[in-house]
């Protein structure tokens, strides 16, 4: 990759945006008002305005390795919080995707440095489903099945989070856990039953 194609590309997008409307960039400017959050995985295959085709100004978006929600992360939280009680979004979005190198990595016994600590959140989702993963006998499914047990686990965080939980009391909010396939381009609703999930735990989390 060439830099200095990249502010080609940049000028040519310009060109692009201008043609169609005049006044682009100086509506873009007045402010954005996004209805969705989007919490998805940094890998660079997993770009996320481009498969979901969406807009500049249409989605807030927070990626990580792994597309994590640990509530010691500042920020995490502070797009969390941002996007939930400023903004005022009605969807949240956990988005991972198979193949993801981050999940590979957490079902390895390897010392990875500093990535240890954040491998460390995923190796206990590992621990939470340990039955399920490890009754699934081949690798590959395994791995799959934690990219999207990851997921759900990430939405519990986000729903478990002070701004989410008074968002609920006073407006909609829906969050959804999904899953990108790399391999075949597709976007998967998991079609995650948080209200089966969370009524047991609810009490504890619950703040108001
Ligand atoms: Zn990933």
């Amino acid at each position: 990759m060439n830099i200095e194609q990249i502010f080609k590309n940049n000028e040519k997008w310009i060109a692009e945006k201008l043609k169609c409307d005049e006044a682009y960039f100086k509506n873009l400017s007045t402010g954005q008002n996004p209805e969705i959050l989007y919490i998805g995985c940094s890998d660079s295959r997993v770009t996320a305005e481009e498969l979901m085709g969406v807009k500049p100004g249409e989605v807030f978006v927070h990626r990580n390795i792994a597309n994590m929600v640990s509530n010691n992360d500042l920020s995490a939280m502070s797009v969390v919080n941002y996007a939930v009680s400023h903004l005022k979004v009605k969807h949240i979005i956990v988005c991972g995707h198979y193949y993801c190198t981050g999940i590979k990595a957490a079902m390895q016994s390897k010392d990875l440095g500093i990535l240890n600590p954040w491998l460390r959140s995923i190796r206990d989702v590992y621990r939470l489903h340990k039955d399920e993963l490890n009754s699934i006998d081949i690798e590959d499914e395994r791995y799959k099945r934690l990219v999207e047990l990851n997921v759900q686990e990430q939405c519990v965080n986000v729903i478990k989070t002070a701004d989410v939980q008074k968002a609920y009391f006073e407006r909609e909010l829906t969050v959804h856990g999904w899953v990108f396939d790399v391999h075949t381009g597709k976007l998967i609703d998991l079609k995650i039953d948080f209200d089966d999930i969370l009524k047991h735990i609810m009490e504890i989390y619950r703040i108001i």
